[in-house]
């Protein structure tokens, strides 16, 4: 019968996968369920990004694309960010980007530093792998960030990567030249290791965004840069990521691609080639309607006894504490306080633990006003008598 490989023995769908089915499926049964839990804009895809994909597909384009991407999808990647095309590789989505290079990168037993909180995703992608996650815990206190000295005190000779995500996910936290500057002259005394910084969250920032490249332009032989339009450009569905790195660290990753799914789809290709081509305008009109939702949900929950809620500076997310409102409400853990969320007042978010980091949880603000009001009183409503 069936037996799982040893690599993906503990692997399971996603905490916030499961939750948010599990959210639907309430719903479905006709409880009222709101969920601000999935990491997705509420905005459509622009237009012009949409008309470009049927142009695309009547044009006949809709054969096997390139394996590394359409030459002018990788041409307009490398033009932004200064490489050439052989630096450029585009593939189903960022976390595509991530999974090939983890493959392409790693033996049995390598270890990746994660600092935590982190995406779930990052550390069951490099444990399918074959590597081995090193977790470093980074507080509220220290704003979610990995510092220098933690930084250091993480990497050990089997060291083949460090995972950085600015803006982050679930925290918003983003790294300032100077902060990605101190961690590069880490960096710089440990020449073994390889640098994942993934960027997708670049225009959502309400802060300054420094890229860590140009922060630390002497370690761009070791540096992939992973983006990609899905964020953005309100393009989730359409799977499409890029990689920029290396052109020998790009062609191997390539090579896993290859024999995984051949390549990107071609009219998501060209849909995204729209995106980076055509007006932009819309990207900050985006950002500020997500800041004003930021705003109002940092005000909302501050107001919630036992919640304590820094203001992220990236991202759509919040990451607040809620160990106060657990202890009045006799939760054990971050889990039990979700779930009881999701059973006495319909609200679904996701855990702090599915992020590395527990004793938090993770609301989404990319949602309508009037769902981000609705969840927000029942926060308010539930925890108000404890
Ligand atoms: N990286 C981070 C930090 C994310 O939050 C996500 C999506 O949630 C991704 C990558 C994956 O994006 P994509 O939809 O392009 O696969």
């Amino acid at each position: 019968g069936f037996r799982r490989a040893s690599r993906i023995a503990s692997l399971e769908i996603s905490e916030i996968v499961q939750l948010t089915e599990h959210a639907a499926a309430l719903r479905a049964e006709g409880r009222d369920v709101i969920a601000l839990s999935t990491g997705e804009p509420d905005f459509p895809t622009p237009a012009h990004v949409i008309q470009a994909a049927h142009a695309a597909a009547l044009a006949g384009k809709t054969r096997y694309p390139a394996t590394a991407g359409t030459p002018e999808l990788r041409d307009a990647i490398a033009q932004r960010n200064g490489v050439t095309r052989a630096e450029v590789i585009v593939s189903t989505g960022a976390k595509q980007v991530l999974a090939n290079a983890m493959l392409a990168s790693l033996d049995e037993g390598d270890e990746v530093i994660v600092p935590a909180p982190y995406w779930t995703s990052y550390s069951d992608i490099v444990a399918m792998a074959g590597g081995t996650p090193v977790v470093v815990p980074c507080s509220m206190a220290q704003s979610f960030k990995i510092t220098p000295a933690s930084l250091r005190a993480a990497i050990t000779p089997k060291t083949r990567w460090i995972m950085l995500n600015s803006p982050s996910n679930p925290s918003g936290a983003i790294y300032s030249a100077g902060e990605q500057r101190a961690l590069a002259d880490v960096l710089a005394k440990h020449p073994h290791v390889l640098i994942l910084v993934d960027e997708i969250y670049e225009h959502l920032s309400y802060v300054p965004f420094s890229s860590f490249k140009s922060a630390a332009p002497e370690l761009a032989e070791r540096i992939l840069i992973v983006n990609g339009v899905s964020k953005a450009y309100s393009m989730t569905g359409w799977r499409i990521g890029w990689g920029v790195g290396p052109a020998a660290m790009i062609r191997a990753m390539g090579a896993v691609q290859g024999q995984v799914t051949s390549g990107a789809c071609s009219v998501s290709q060209a849909a995204a080639l729209a995106a980076l081509q055509g007006d932009e305008s819309l990207l900050e009109s985006r950002r500020e309607t997500l800041h004003a939702r930021r705003d109002k949900v940092v005000a909302a929950l501050n107001a919630v006894p036992g919640i304590r809620c820094p203001t992220p500076d990236g991202a759509f997310y919040v990451f607040p504490d809620v160990t106060g409102a657990m202890q009045r409400g006799g939760y054990a853990n971050d889990a039990d306080f979700c779930a009881g969320l999701l059973d006495r007042a319909g609200l679904a978010i996701v855990p702090g633990r599915a992020f590395g980091l527990p004793g938090h949880v993770r609301l989404s603000f990319a949602y309508s006003e009037a769902e981000l009001d609705a969840g927000l009183s029942r926060i308010a409503e539930i925890l108000k008598g404890n």
